[in-house]
């Protein structure tokens, strides 16, 4: 039954109520193994076959191009460390509070939606520095369409200028093969920022960022470039609008029917709302009530709001939006995926919450793999020299035999020796005893410290367990059983050590050590 519990594992997942009463391994150490090999219980409750084929949300295929709509861009700010990121999110996010009769009260949602007086729109994220940026790449998230890319006249291209660069040039590579052979970048947008100082360079600038294939329009490249300042506010409005035209000349277009599919920008838990997360939507149309998973948690859409608190009723592709209703947490980056029902969105998440676990225990599985071949051997071994025989028996055997080698009694030789312990077994069930003398039949012969069974048997700890431990300076080991508190307080006074296991691999572990502490020479 060994392997039958180890294939299981290996192999599916072990209905626990299954798995026989009588087993060698009692069923704590059944359920510890589980758990080392990332099995999770409620895994087997799922009707496996349905899911093996089905198991994970996935997107769909490409839209029909008859399908898309045009969509808003989605705009990323980036640039060195002080050179005016969050001036500039704050001024074009203002620039909209003012703009909006009822000026709600702005949340930080991760992302916001200004709308120009031509009626143009653009989402900005607002998460600045390439941290965030780096962090959906990483997941293969394509959100942003655009960057701006600012950078301070008075101080020109530093460090974090070529990286926030260098990632505009990489976004795209992880991104689907249709756009490969058109563009390998995200195409920037350069806002000189801090035009009000008096030492403001711009021209220098762009000389400089010529050198990293940056070239703005006056010499003679496609990239243009915005003089402004985010204190002052100075020509945001022709910022934005050097996006909107960018964008038009991208041609972005979504389809926004059916399954939404979308990236999570940012989440938080709020105190009354529960798990919340900001989204971009990038398919479909999301409403209330939709059932969605992201990374390992699902939620079913409570309440969607925008950057204003305000509680919207749909999302469209390219559109920020805070969505309520998440179960867990998902983590910035994720993808979001709609899904058919509840039970579809529990089964896509506790298979990815599976899968994850394999991952994670591949080295749980080897130290099993491990524990397998030492357990098996040990029965082998034991079944090769007592064959059928009840363990009571061949126990009397065992002893008779070492009577023989050893004829001095016990207790001398434990005086006299140090190599020597003296252990008492007690186990709940028969089962479990044999299964424990078993495996310390291997270590018997392959130590230097010798393991002396003094007593063994089935049931709780006893007064008379004690008194024998006292008498040969011996050690209790109790598997699955119990010692009550008055036979702990006599056993702590007569200086014997009791000790409880419920997973025998952890009791044979202790026994070890034990073991190797009482090895006579410590180098
Ligand atoms: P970030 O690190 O890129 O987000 O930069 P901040 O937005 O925090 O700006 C850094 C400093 O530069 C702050 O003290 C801002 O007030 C200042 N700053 C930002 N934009 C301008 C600008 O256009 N002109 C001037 N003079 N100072 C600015």
């Amino acid at each position: 039954d060994i392997d039958y519990i180890y294939e299981s594992l290996m192999n599916t997942a072990v209905d626990i109520d299954s798995l026989e009463a009588d087993s060698h391994l009692d069923e704590v150490w059944i359920k510890e193994v589980i758990k080392m090999a990332g099995m999770k219980l409620k895994w087997s409750k799922l009707k496996q076959e349905k899911v093996r084929e089905n198991k994970d949300a996935v997107k769909r295929p490409q839209a029909d191009p008859a399908l898309l709509t045009p969509r808003f861009p989605v705009v990323t700010i980036m640039g060195h460390v002080d050179h005016g990121k969050t001036t500039l999110l704050d001024k074009l996010r203002k620039t909209q509070v003012a703009a909006m009769e009822a000026g709600g009260i702005t949340q930080h949602i991760g992302a916001f939606l200004v709308s120009l007086p031509s009626g143009e729109k653009i989402t900005f994220l607002d998460t600045p520095g390439h941290a965030a940026f780096s962090a959906m790449r990483a997941r293969g998230a394509q959100v942003t369409d655009i960057v701006i890319l600012v950078v301070a006249a008075d101080d020109g291209v530093m460090k974090q200028t070529v990286e926030s660069i260098q990632h505009a040039k990489d976004a795209q590579v992880s991104s689907s093969a249709l756009f490969l052979t058109l563009s390998l970048s995200v195409p920037i947008v350069l806002a000189i920022n801090k035009c009000d100082k008096p030492e403001a360079d711009p021209e220098k600038v762009k000389k400089e960022l010529l050198a990293y294939d940056v070239v703005c329009e006056d010499y003679g490249g496609d990239v243009q470039a915005v003089h402004v300042s985010a204190l002052t506010g100075d020509n945001m409005m022709a910022l934005a609008e050097a996006t909107v035209a960018l964008a038009e000349m991208l041609e972005l277009k979504a389809d926004p029917t059916g399954p939404v599919e979308g990236t999570v920008i940012e989440s938080f838990t709020d105190k009354g709302r529960g798990p919340v997360t900001t989204a971009i939507i990038q398919r479909g149309t999301l409403r209330k009530g939709s059932i969605l998973v992201a990374g390992k948690s699902w939620a079913k859409v409570r309440l969607m709001f925008d950057e204003n608190g305000k509680t919207i009723n749909e999302a469209y592709p390219s559109m920020p939006v805070g969505i309520v209703g998440w179960r867990d947490l998902p983590s910035a980056g994720d993808e979001i995926l709609e899904v058919e029902s509840e039970p579809r969105a529990r089964q896509v998440v506790d298979w990815r919450k599976y899968e994850q676990e394999q991952e994670k225990n591949k080295e749980s599985l080897k130290l099993i793999e491990e524990k397998r071949k030492e357990h098996q051997e040990a029965h082998r071994k034991a079944r090769e020299k007592y064959g059928t025989l009840h363990w009571k028996e061949r126990s009397l055997i065992k002893y008779k035999e070492k009577k023989q080698q050893q004829p001095l009694k016990l207790k001398e030789r434990v005086e006299r020796e140090s190599n020597v312990l003296p252990i008492i077994i007690k186990g709940d069930v028969d089962g479990s005893v044999e299964a424990l003398l078993d495996i310390m039949d291997t270590y018997d012969a392959s130590h230097e410290c010798e393991l002396e069974l003094v007593h063994f048997g089935v049931g709780d700890i006893s007064e008379n367990d004690v008194n024998l431990a006292e008498t040969f300076h011996g050690v209790i080991y109790g598997f699955n059983v119990n010692a009550a508190n008055v036979i702990q307080q006599s056993a702590a006074k007569k200086g014997v050590k009791i000790k409880l296991h419920k997973i025998i691999y952890r009791l044979i572990e202790d026994l070890q050590e034990e073991l190797s502490s009482r090895l006579p020479c410590n180098v």
